[in-house]
Parts: structure tokens; sequence; C-alpha cells
């Protein structure tokens, strides 16, 4: 997308106008004076944003949205549709077409340039969201269905409870979503865990628990709250009340009185992008976890397990701090899938892994680096303490035999450690080739035990 912003009007002297409001907030323009030319410059141009005449020679505003909306490469550009008329009919088909607002002549230039900033910032989030949840997927990471259209949550929060019951009374009809009323206070209450809900309904004057907008800026830095959508209700007399508001971080402004299936319908849109916005950022964390993670046995992998040695490693440097590597691999693992099957072998392989997670304490890290190789790095242990406890896992898997899956009865596993030391100033990737090096010493010698590196005979 390119930094310019989009102006559809059929007017010139309106063009220029707008153009001169945008260049004074340091917007580049480019213009189209027709709907056909708008949807050409919109794919050509792809502008950040679009501000669209509702009347225009060939096609209505309306249209062009919609249009915008049904192509995958204009799709996600926000859309301020502007208009001379107030018709409220027009106005809900310019929502329902996908607008995200719709101003009225003659234009406030503070809420135009609030809006556009606030828009602008949404639409990067978004972007940024989408991006790296795309990366994530492109590394083959699979793509989680959350129904987007569901029963949200909403919080409404006025200066009486009296005022938001009847709101919700209003709303209750025309809306799926479970509605709660809330004081500011419980609104920014730690949910301890619990998620709070996907829309605040924010009224500007709370009376004598203070401003809404303060309550707007607190909820965007609350855990719990930052990433909901916030609608503030306000007087339509209130344009500098408005420019701040969405300053502050409201997603979406009300005019008071509201207009209620207008206001509905601006509720749905902003939780369904809510829900879009929390799936992205599962699909990233999901991505994350499954890039540092054994599929098989929910281990850290090798990449994580190398990566955590070298901040162990930095870390050692800086403190002294003694920290042991243990290499271990399973003895004669190739004759259990010889004899009982790979899957057996796989199962054989988890239940070891939850055994060798048992044995370790939480600030241990455990890694499966190969197909029958686990990597073990205890962080500020003396070589004593780190030989217990490589003593201890070589016999937590000798002592009990390992339950086979079908019925098949269970098996013996057996594993060879190699021990190395790392001091200050220990390259990783030389402690990893001592661990190895004392590995192959232990099989050499017999297998089920451990071998420290340096030790040998
Ligand atoms: P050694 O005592 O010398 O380590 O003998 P070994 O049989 O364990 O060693 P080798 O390296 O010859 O064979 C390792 C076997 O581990 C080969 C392969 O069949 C098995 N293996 C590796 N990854 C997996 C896996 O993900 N699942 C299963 N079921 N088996 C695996
Ligand atoms: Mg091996
Ligand atoms: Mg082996």
């Amino acid at each position: 997308m390119t930094g310019k912003i989009l102006i559809v009007d059929d007017l010139a002297i309106n063009r220029i106008i707008l153009k001169v409001k945008l260049a004074s907030a340091c917007h580049d323009s480019v213009q189209a004076s027709d709907g056909t030319s708008a949807l050409a410059a919109a794919r050509a141009e792809k502008p950040k944003l679009i501000l669209l005449d509702m009347m225009l020679p060939d096609i209505s505003g309306i249209e062009v949205c919609r249009q915008l909306r049904s192509d995958p490469q204009t799709r996600d550009i926000p859309v301020v549709i502007i208009t001379a008329s107030s018709d409220r009919a027009r106005r809900l088909e310019a929502l329902e077409a996908g607008a995200d607002e719709f101003l009225t002549k003659p234009l406030s230039e503070v809420i135009l340039l609030a809006r556009i900033r606030s828009l602008l910032r949404a639409r990067e989030t978004e972007a940024e969201l989408r991006l790296r949840a795309a990366t994530c997927q492109g590394l083959g990471f699979s793509d989680s269905v959350v129904p987007l259209d569901g029963p949200g949550h909403i919080g409404l929060i006025a200066a009486e409870p009296a005022t938001a019951l009847g709101w919700r009374a209003a709303l209750a009809p025309l809306m799926p979503d479970r509605m709660d009323i809330l004081t500011p206070t419980a609104a920014l209450r730690d949910a301890k865990g619990c998620p709070g809900p996907d829309l605040y309904v924010v009224a500007s004057d709370l009376g004598a628990h203070g401003s809404g907008l303060r309550l707007v800026a607190d909820l965007r830095s609350r855990l719990v709250s930052r990433d909901a959508a916030i609608s503030l209700l306000l007087p339509a007399a209130e344009p500098d009340t408005a420019a701040m508001a969405l300053d502050l971080g409201a997603s979406d402004l009300i005019m008071l009185p509201f207009d209620l299936q207008e206001t509905a319908l601006r509720l749905r849109l902003h939780i369904q992008r809510k829900r879009r916005a929390e799936l992205l950022r599962r699909q990233v964390n999901d991505g994350l976890k499954l890039a540092v993670t054994d599929p098989l046995t929910g281990l850290y992998n090798r990449r994580y397990a190398m990566a955590h040695l070298e901040w162990l490693a930095s870390r050692a440097a800086g403190t002294a701090a003694p920290f042991a590597v243990l290499a271990l691999d399973l003895d004669r693992f190739k004759s259990i899938n010889d004899r009982f099957g790979h899957a057996a072998g796989d199962a054989v392989l988890e239940s070891v892994a939850n055994r060798l997670r048992e044995s370790l304490r939480a600030s241990d890290l455990l890694a499966r680096i190969g197909g029958e190789e686990f990597l073990v790095a205890l962080p500020d242990t003396p070589l004593e303490d780190a030989r217990r406890v490589a003593e201890r896992l070589c016999q937590t898997l000798a002592d009990t035999a390992i339950p086979l899956p079908d019925g098949l009865g269970t098996v013996q596993v057996t594993v060879s450690v190699g021990l190395a030391m790392a001091g200050p100033g220990s390259a990783a990737a030389h402690v990893m080739n001592r661990a190895d090096s004392a590995l192959l010493e232990a099989k050499a010698e017999g297998r089920n035990q451990v071998t420290i590196w340096g030790t040998a005979a």
C-alpha cells in the first residue's frame, strides 16, 4: 500500500478542499471524480485510506464501497463515506456495505483528521498481524477456526447503572451478545486470567466517577482490555472530545441520542473486527509456539534448545554461574521399532519424554533434539549435582519398563548420557560437542550409564 489517501468526489472544489486539509496533516493524496475511476485508482494505487463521496455521477459511493470490500486487493483499505445528506437509511446502508465511518458535511476538520489517524492506526496493527500470521502459515502451521460472528461479550459503562440498563433493554432485541453492566472500577479490575469483554460501550460523561475519556485511556493500558473494541457514546456537539477520544484509543464514536439500529450495527462490526484481530494474534502465537516445539512429545525442539544454550552461555559469562549440559540418546532404539513397529516406537518416545520431564525442575531445559536424542540443560548447577541428576534420569528409565500401545506389553528402555560442564567463557556449541563426545564414550562403554566429559580413562 502507498502512503496516499484517495479522495473521490465529482466536484473539483470539494477535492481541492479535502486535499488541502489532508496536506495540513502531512497526508499525500490522489483523486478520482467518479466511481469507476475510484475503483481503478484503488487497485492501481493501493491507497492507505479512501474518502468517498456518496453521490457520484456513475455508480453510488455505497456501491463503490461494496465492490472495494469484495475485491481481495482492496478489501482492507479503510473507507470513510462523506455526504451532504443525513438520510438515516443511507447511513445504515453505507455501514452495511462495509464503510468504516460515515461523516456528514459540513465536515469537522478535527474529527476528520482524528478519524483518519485512528483508522490508519487500526489498519497498520491489523496489517502487521496479518503478515505475521501469514508467515506462520507459510511455515506450515495450521489455521485454527474461530467463529467470527457468534455472540460476543459487551461491557456497558454509564454514569448511572439505570442508564446502562436502558441501553441493554433497547439493544438486546437487536443483538445476540451478552451485555454486562459495569462500573468504571469493575471494568478496570484485573480479571485474573478471565477474558474481558470484546467491546466496551462507554459514556463520555461518567458523572462523579470522572470522564469517559480517562476510562478509554485506562482500558487501553490494561492487559485485560487493551485489545478490546471501545465505543464512546457522546453528545454530537462535542467535536473536540470526539477527536480526543479517537486519539486516546476509542475504536468508534456513537453520537447521542443514539440511533438504535445504527448503534447495533456499529457494535457488531467492531466486535467482529476485534475477533478477527484476536484470531490473527492466536495464529501468530500458535505459530511461534510450534516453531520451537517438537510435535510428538511437546518438548522444545533443537532450534529452541540451541538458542537457550546460547543464552545460558552468555549469562554464565557475566555471573560465573556454572551450568551443565546432558546429551541423552536412547539405547538400541532401532530394535524397538523393528520389534513393535514405528507407531509403538513413537509411543515409547512420548512416555520417555514424560518421565524425563517429571524428573526435572521447571527451570531445567528439556528438549528433543533428534529422533531418540534429548538434551537437558541445568542452570546454576555444579558438577556433583549435575552428575546426580544425570544418574537419576538413567535410573528412572531403567527402573520401570514402558507400556506399549495395543496390548503389546511393556518394553525395557535405557539411555546413555554424556555430561559436560560450562563455566565462564564457554561457547554453547563447544559445551554441546563435549557432551556429545562424553555420550559416545558412554555408548562405547556399554550403554545405560553416565559419562562425564574430561574424566574418561
Ligand atoms: P544406540 O544405542 O547406538 O543409540 O542404538 P540406536 O538403535 O538407538 O541408534 P541408531 O542411531 O542406530 O537408531 C536410532 C533409531 O531411532 C533409528 C530410528 O528408527 C529411530 N527413530 C528416530 N526417530 C524416531 C521417531 O521419531 N519415531 C520412531 N518410532 N523411531 C525413531
Ligand atoms: Mg541416536
Ligand atoms: Mg540411540
